[in-house]
């Protein structure tokens, strides 16, 4: 640029002060808290063209004016771990916070039709990882429907894939990645057949395309074999071998009482330099398909539980033998709730540096709620265990750095700075709170007063705006070609 051209700028830049311009909205008067930089101050925000464009103490003009006064402005929430994608619980996560919910831990059977039907008709950003155990439905001639939450136990799930069945799920993995999934979703639990070579296959192919495995490990609880730390040791084996990124889902219910020796061999392996993360939601019942084959005979001996540690939801009926038999025989997937945890062993997982919050959403649990909320209400307000600033960063950047390697597009999430998307939240911390109880799952949080997907408001004073689809996909991904 020539010293000409500088001193034209110069000129203009001097002749427009920033306070000029009028943004698409602005969040006046909030504190603003960013987990990357460390910000925790009273600023005001501007936004336009769905991103932040202005941070700053002077006044800003705007089209659109949020009084954020008193309010906790932050990066709206990162839920890697939602399954239910229905219109009903698009709306219950956009009043927890949550401004992108993905499906990674299964992941959806048919990627296309997924980002097909949720566009143009989301209220929060969405994306899903290549379903291996529905690539494994497919291999086995039983391909699975949407939306289904895992396979009902059966051949597909439980017997050993032949060489020219493995090759199909290959094909199939590569072909929902070329269509925009995010990473390989593996439930192994739920495709017990699944051996540890075809384990150790699926994590290549994820190497192989620079994609995370997202993975509920294939058993939990004390007994060896077979046991939490066998399961974890595994796919931390799997990762070590192959090179793949690997996210372990939900750490609290997969490792239960052993869920302080599971982080530490994650963070044993991340200490030899592997990429190994994991997550865990603040509740202390799982839930699951009761004919899944998580329930194939030796569970209770597993988990050292009765039938009575099985609630469905809605009705609070625990089960009891006659009636568990009857329900893991039928094909219809009911869903169940497995009391199999202590509050106390959640709070310790919670409160863990290495844990990020996400939720595992499904319809009937108060998890697909108040997951976000809650993490505000309990473990920043009442109980004191984590800081505010360590809250958001376990739902909004730590989510988004797990995700931005293979994903740019996570590169704008997670963050409230310039230059970063408009996926904002501001809320009250003093009402903040979760309000689902395993009684009435479907009642939204409290204390979001302004959400705000890509630029567009959709929580406005703590009424939802109707009519209002900002979510988006996330990506596109740049994959490389598969290596021969
Ligand atoms: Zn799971």
């Amino acid at each position: 640029m020539s010293l000409q051209s500088l001193l034209l700028l110069a000129l203009l830049a001097a002749a427009m002060p920033a306070s000029s311009e009028t943004y698409d909205i602005v969040l006046s008067g909030g504190r603003v808290m960013d987990p990357e930089t460390g910000m925790d101050a009273i600023r005001n925000v501007g936004i336009t063209n769905g991103r932040i464009a202005k941070i700053t103490t002077e006044a800003l003009q705007g089209r659109q004016l949020l009084d954020a006064h008193g309010l906790v402005v932050a990066p709206g929430f990162i839920d890697l771990h939602q399954h239910a994608q229905d219109a009903a619980s698009g709306r219950l996560k956009a009043f927890d916070g949550v401004t992108t919910g993905l499906e990674m831990e299964i992941g959806v059977p048919d990627v296309t039709e997924f980002l097909h039907r949720k566009q143009g008709r989301s209220l929060i950003h969405y994306g899903t990882t290549a379903s291996h155990p529905a690539a494994r439905a497919l291999a086995f001639g039983t391909p699975l429907k949407d939306p289904f939450l895992v396979a009902p136990s059966g051949p597909s799930t439980n017997d050993a894939a032949s060489d020219e069945q493995l090759r199909v799920i290959e094909n199939r993995l590569h072909a929902e990645l070329d269509a925009g999934a995010l990473g390989i979703g593996m439930g192994i639990q739920y495709t017990p057949g699944a051996t540890r070579l075809e384990v150790i296959r699926m994590f290549r192919l994820a190497a192989e395309r620079r994609v995370p495995v997202f993975t509920h490990v294939r058993s939990f609880g004390r007994l060896e074999p077979g046991s939490s730390i066998e399961a974890v040791s595994e796919v931390i084996g799997a990762a070590a071998i192959t090179g793949a990124s690997l996210q372990i889902v939900h750490v609290n219910s997969s490792c239960l009482a052993d869920a302080p020796i599971c982080l530490s061999l994650i963070a044993g392996a991340r200490a030899r330099g592997l990429d190994v993360t994991t997550e865990a939601y603040p509740y202390e019942a799982g839930m699951t398909t009761i004919n899944s084959a998580l329930f194939d005979p030796g569970w209770r001996e597993k988990l050292g539980v009765d039938y009575g540690a099985l609630q469905l939801p809605d009705t609070g009926e625990r089960l009891t033998k006659e009636r568990f038999e009857k329900l893991h025989a039928a094909p219809e997937a009911v869903p169940v709730m497995l009391f199999a945890n202590t509050q106390q062993m959640v709070d310790t997982v919670i409160a863990a540096p290495l844990v990020m919050i996400a939720s595992d959403g499904e319809d009937g649990h108060p998890r697909n709620a108040g997951t976000f909320t809650r993490i505000l209400k309990r473990y920043v307000r009442e109980r004191g265990s984590l800081t505010l600033m360590d809250a958001i960063r376990k739902m909004s950047l730590m989510p988004a750095l797990r995700l931005e390697r293979s994903t740019p597009a996570a590169r704008g999430k997670g963050r409230l700075q310039e230059g970063a998307d408009a996926d904002v939240i501001a809320f009250d911390p003093q009402s903040v709170g979760d309000r689902a109880t395993y009684q009435a799952p479907r009642e939204p949080s409290v204390g979001m007063k302004f959400v705000i997907v890509g630029g567009a408001v959709l929580i406005d004073r703590g009424a939802l705006v109707p009519d209002r689809f900002p979510g988006r996909a996330i990506g596109p991904i740049q994959h490389p070609a598969p290596s021969p």
